[in-house]
């Protein structure tokens, strides 16, 4: 219980007030549509530019809601507030190259799902994305990158066995991979997961186009079975 107690506190004082039970939480169903609609907006360069104003940050001061968390690359070109159109504290971003999961990334998706009740994660890859094509690649390494491409070489390595572009079939993999690792992470998100509490959504973003392409639900739950037969992403 003390323990349960200092590990709210800390999360509290890392990430701002702790959601109460009480703060209505909108349906994983419901963010999705509208961060679907925030994509179109950038796609066709009409942005709406939700929740920037002064007004919205002194909201802010004190508490956080965001409705979705976004596992995303690190990448310059794939920020999420922009491609997805929203705003100061829409979403909890957890930026990584290759946009992977390890221990760290994990227990920030932790802090959001269950501390601020988050109801969706997107977890996002993206076209030619560097990390990806670097795990592809033969050759050293330098400085801490081997552990990074580790993570995503069970990915290009599926991707080998498949037709087409190995890159775009490693980047739709990996996503694929990472959403199941989360959905299966013991003890706090696979529990949420199974309770409803948390949707996990894959997805892969086009440099060329700047639409997102959502994966499907049952690809990504059953990927052990599918992987040889993925279908090619269409933008
Ligand atoms: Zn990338």
């Amino acid at each position: 219980m003390r323990s349960a107690m200092i590990r709210t506190l800390i999360g509290a004082a890392l990430c701002g007030a702790v959601a109460t039970a009480q703060d209505a939480v909108p349906s994983a169903a419901a963010v999705l549509r509208e961060l679907k609609a925030g994509n179109d907006h950038h796609t066709a360069k009409r942005y709406q530019h939700p929740h920037q104003t002064a007004a919205r940050q002194r909201e802010l001061t004190a508490t956080q809601h965001p409705h979705a968390i976004v596992l995303s690359c690190a990448d310059s070109r794939v920020t999420p507030e922009i491609i997805l159109d929203q705003g100061l504290g829409d979403l909890f971003d957890v930026r990584v190259a290759g946009n992977v999961a390890s221990d760290i990334e994990l227990a920030s998706i932790e802090y959001a799902a269950s501390h601020l009740h988050t109801p969706l994660l997107i977890v996002m890859g993206h076209q030619r994305c560097g990390a990806v094509t670097a795990a592809a690649e033969s050759g050293e390494a330098e400085g801490h990158l081997p552990s990074l491409l580790a993570l995503i070489r069970p990915a290009v390595e599926r991707a080998k066995a498949q037709p087409g572009d190995l890159i775009d079939n490693a980047v739709r993999l990996n996503v694929e991979n990472v959403v199941r690792q989360v959905r299966g992470s013991t003890p706090v998100l696979a529990a949420l997961v199974d309770g409803g509490a948390l949707t996990v959504v894959g997805a892969v973003y086009s440099l060329d186009t700047g639409k997102v392409a959502w994966l499907p639900d049952g690809q990504t739950k059953t990927i052990a079975r599918l992987c040889a037969r993925s279908p090619a992403i269409t933008y």
